[in-house]
């Protein structure tokens, strides 16, 4: 087993990794920004070092001082948590260079479901259903209005190297085409420092549901069921629950061998995701595999009671699975609210500033993973979440509930968050029954006045 692991990574997640190092005995170093000296994550570490200024440019995505400080501090092992370097072929091949283990997939693996065109290929030839579009990427407008054509519209061009939401645009007709196109191949460029670009045909209304998987490096690959993440604002998850309320046994069972082809499609190894839409009739899509841990994976934790960051550290060990499919059974639900410093009057803008008062929820059914605190102050420089509320309980409908109580509960003073906003969507009728899709954001702005979830008093 190892004796030390690096965090590559900030916030909840590389607290997260501490507290799973901790439980199995292995020693922590973080790195940090001059940013982040007072984070939580560098305080609980068991050791620190400071890898550069506040721009993640400048420290959390320099991949040559992060190994730098590994190799100083003789570590086993990288863990990257999400974001930052964590789907980063490149630096998981340093990694492997330097006989350093990455905790996730082989550089390989990455580089294949990195390329969302490739991803595409690769898991059509394992027999996984892809939405009708482009083999592989498209040179031009003109030839991707050549495929619109054939698929029919609307359709979506989008990056092959997007992630978080950008360099996707929706084209209703061939006039709006060309446009759209260059507007996502610009996007694409400059988030992405790759301008390519696929097309698919556009589903309306569908759901977001994910399979999160686990292989170990001898072959043998489970699923951990599915994540509904359809609750989103522009492409980015907001809400997301497990099980979902849409899938029947039928389906679930279906998704579950896909996901497993599709892990077999790239020799995958360590916990991945795979991620589908589905439509209106239930026939469901591959659109693209995620190599890393996700935000998200606390509610596969809750319902399955598997640790997963514990389960990746173990996997990458070289252990193997101590579980098989039918040992995986989901008895209890679990929904998880992402709190933001945005202001939601706003248009969400970030909400960075130091944090006054602070009281997190807590009680039976709760679960926190944040590293805020009364005092912390939140940098401009990272991303905007400060917190997880995850709650569980026997039915969708206690962990909704204990979600409202969990929020009417949680005090952040001094700066802007979504928890008002958040609240009024767990309190919505669509919420509630199970029937939001990824348009249903939009259209619960459209019909609810801004002032129920701009109220920093939510009680
Ligand atoms: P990213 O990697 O940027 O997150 P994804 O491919 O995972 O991009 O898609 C993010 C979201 O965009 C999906 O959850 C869905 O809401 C929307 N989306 C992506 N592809 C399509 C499509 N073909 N039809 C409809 N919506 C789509």
């Amino acid at each position: 087993m190892f004796k030390k692991i690096l965090i590559a990574n900030r916030g909840e997640i590389a607290l997260r990794i501490v507290r799973a190092c901790r439980e199995l005995g292995i020693k922590t170093l973080a790195v940090y920004s001059e940013a982040d000296e007072q984070s939580l994550h560098v305080q609980l570490a068991d050791e620190a070092i400071c890898i550069g200024g506040p721009q993640a440019m400048d420290s959390y995505l320099k991949a040559d001082q992060i190994i730098s400080a590994a190799e100083i501090a003789n570590v086993d092992a990288i863990h990257p948590g999400y974001g930052f370097l964590s789907e980063n072929a490149k630096f998981a091949e340093q990694c492997e260079t330097c006989k350093i283990k990455f905790i996730g997939p082989r550089s390989s693996t990455i580089r294949m479901m990195g390329d969302k065109a490739v991803a595409r290929e690769t898991v059509k030839s394992y027999k996984v259903p892809v939405i009708p579009g482009s083999d592989g990427t498209v040179a031009n407008a003109t030839q991707g209005l050549k495929v619109a054509n054939q698929i029919g519209f609307p359709v979506i061009i989008k990056a092959v190297s997007g992630g978080g939401g950008r360099g996707m645009r929706v084209a209703h007709n061939a006039v709006a085409f060309s446009k759209e196109f260059d507007s996502a191949r610009m996007e694409a460029e400059k988030a992405f420092g790759d301008g390519s670009l696929y097309v698919e045909k556009y589903i309306e209304s569908p759901r977001h549901i994910e399979f999160q998987l686990l292989a170990d490096s001898r072959g043998n690959v489970i699923h951990l069921g599915e994540r509904d993440c359809s609750v989103q604002r522009r492409h980015q998850k907001v809400v997301e629950e497990a099980p979902s309320p849409f899938l029947t046994p039928d389906l679930r069972k279906k998704m579950g061998r896909a996901t497993i082809k599709a892990a077999e499609s790239c020799g995958y190894e360590n916990a991945g995701t795979v991620e589908y839409l589905v439509d209106k009739h239930g026939d469901f899509y591959f659109i693209e595999m995620n190599t890393r841990i996700q935000v998200e994976h606390g509610v596969t934790e809750e319902v399955t009671g598997i640790d997963l960051i514990k389960e990746q550290i173990l996997i990458a060990a070289g252990e193997p699975l101590k579980y098989s499919q039918k040992d995986i059974q989901i008895n209890r639900h679990s929904i998880e609210v992402r709190v933001c410093a945005e202001d939601p009057a706003n248009n969400f803008a970030p909400s960075p500033g130091e944090i006054g008062l602070y009281y997190a929820p807590g009680g039976h059914g709760v679960r926190i993973d944040s590293h805020a605190y009364g005092g912390y102050k939140i940098s401009p420089y990272y991303d905007s979440m400060i917190s997880k509320v995850i709650t569980y309980g026997k039915t969708r409908e206690i962990a909704i509930d204990r979600m409202i109580r969990a929020l009417s509960e949680y005090l952040i003073r001094g700066i802007k968050t979504n928890i008002g906003f958040n609240k009024a969507i767990l309190q919505d009728p669509t919420f509630r029954n199970g029937d939001a899709t990824t348009s249903y954001i939009e259209e619960f702005m459209s019909r609810t006045p801004t002032e129920v979830f701009t109220n920093e008093e939510v009680k």
